[in-house]
């Protein structure tokens, strides 16, 4: 470890300080702002679901196609070589029934989170997604699903364009 490191280590804070409640604390006015970017890939990816479409992409070395897209094949170690417009539709690869909500309240009614390999990709190339229009109970790996999709209006360009997906 060089020296420089040590440097910027930052502050340990004790128990005693955390007994003493100095850096706990609870402010629900807060609000924060911030921008990033997606990137190439995944730009283009949320642009297409805006439009109601999936878009991967093809590595020509190796001859996977990749959704969600990126750049870079992580098994050729070179970058991708083109986009290739998948169908919407896919197969449960596996499913969890959730009773349990983003905030870790308890729901009555389960959602199904699922992760669907998509057609026209390679195998084990899906998204994660929820699954509607089912009973959990009659839910199974290698159900065949089609996403349904939010009206065009009401599209942002976000995972969320696709409401859910449903058998097929
Ligand atoms: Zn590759």
């Amino acid at each position: 470890m060089s020296s420089k490191i040590k440097e910027y280590r930052g502050t340990e804070i004790g128990l005693d300080e955390v007994k003493a409640g100095k850096y706990l604390f609870t402010n629900y006015d807060t609000v924060l702002r911030y921008s990033w970017t997606s990137g190439v890939a995944i730009s283009r990816f949320l642009s297409g679901l805006k439009e109601g479409q999936l878009w991967a992409r093809k590595c020509n070395n190796c001859g996977r196609t990749l959704i969600p897209p990126r750049m870079y094949c992580e098994e050729c170690y070179r970058p991708t070589d083109e986009w290739v417009r998948v169908k919407d539709t896919g197969t449960v690869n596996t499913f969890s029934i959730s009773y349990v909500n983003n905030d870790a309240s308890r729901r009555k009614k389960p959602i199904l989170v699922s992760v669907i390999d998509i057609d026209g990709a390679s195998p084990g190339m899906g998204i994660l997604h929820l699954l509607g229009g089912v009973e959990p109970k009659k839910v199974r790996v290698g159900m065949k699903v089609k996403a349904v999709w939010k009206k065009k209006s009401e599209r942002e360009g976000a995972i969320t364009d696709i409401d859910h997906f449903e058998p097929a």
